[in-house]
């Protein structure tokens, strides 16, 4: 020894710096959770001042507040038409909006619309040829055999994606419905987030669900089964929606049993299918 001392290589030293890197390894960890949590709750609150939120508006309401009209869309190619009126009742802009409608008697059919950018409290105004949806041009008003759902999806200022979607029976020219049999909101990422215990939600009341949209098949309403086989399934699977539909598991006979919405059943006809493409029936605006 000559009298100079290695502190770091005695023992007790030795265990006190262990120690030392895993309570500052912890503290390191914590923090970070801690500010991702931090993170989250003040994105959250930022994207509840600017979350906008898209509705149908009846037409008597739209006429009324023609001050509040951001536009007119005119979709029908000189063709007689029938009014929609979209209203942002939100807190922010709605952004690149997209409109599905899903309309019909007995048949139903899909039509695509792009929507223009909608500020807080304004409605824009959405003219689609009367043909495309009451299936007939001379139509005037349909009853409450008709229906028709609506499904806006667009995003806020802060880039996060919202759909909204509206179930109606009957339609008059003016875009007032008869009445209304469901509606839907929600911020996307968070129905991702908690599609599994909505699926399970669902199931615990022993309603069944729609393997194509994912929505609530209430009881006694109509549904469509179709046991498909795997390869129909393989294809027929770009149906379904990612976000909100349960996954689409084959049996152990390798087949899969899905069950489909009205809105959704001709989408999981194999033979439609093939017919159109693989493109359904749309028309974009
Ligand atoms: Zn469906």
């Amino acid at each position: 020894m000559n009298g100079r001392i290695d502190f770091w290589s005695l023992p007790s030293w030795e265990a006190v710096s262990a120690l030392a890197t895993t309570l500052a390894a912890f503290i390191v960890w914590w923090y970070t959770v801690e500010t991702r949590r931090l993170r989250r709750i003040a994105d959250d609150q930022l994207e509840a001042q600017v979350a906008p939120f898209l509705m149908l508006k009846s037409g008597i309401a739209a006429n009324r507040e023609e001050q509040n009209s951001a536009g007119h869309l005119d979709r029908t190619g000189g063709r007689p038409g029938v009014d929609i009126h979209v209203v942002n009742e939100g807190k922010g802009v709605a952004l690149d909006g997209t409109l599905q409608i899903l309309a019909g008697g007995t048949t139903i059919t899909d039509w695509h619309y792009e929507l223009s950018a909608i500020p807080t409290g304004k409605f824009i105004t959405l003219v689609v040829a009367r043909e495309d949806f009451f299936g007939d041009e001379r139509a005037v008003t349909a009853d409450r055999s008709f229906r028709a759902k609506f499904i806006a999806e667009y995003r806020s200022l802060a880039m996060k994606k919202y759909r909204t979607q509206v179930g109606v029976r009957g339609w008059d020219q003016h875009g007032d419905s008869a009445d209304r049999t469901s509606l839907e909101y929600e911020r996307c990422d968070e129905a991702k987030q908690n599609a599994g215990i909505r699926l399970q939600e669902i199931a615990r009341q022993g309603n069944r669900v729609c393997y194509v949209c994912g929505n609530m098949i209430l009881k006694g309403t109509p549904f469509k089964t179709v046991e498909l086989e795997r390869r129909d399934a393989k294809i027929l699977r770009q149906v379904r929606d990612p976000d909100r539909a349960p996954k689409w598991r084959l049996g152990l006979r390798r087949t899969i049993t899905v069950t489909a919405c009205p809105y959704c059943e001709r989408k999981v006809s194999p033979i439609e299918w093939f017919a159109t493409g693989g493109q359904g029936k749309g028309a974009k605006a």
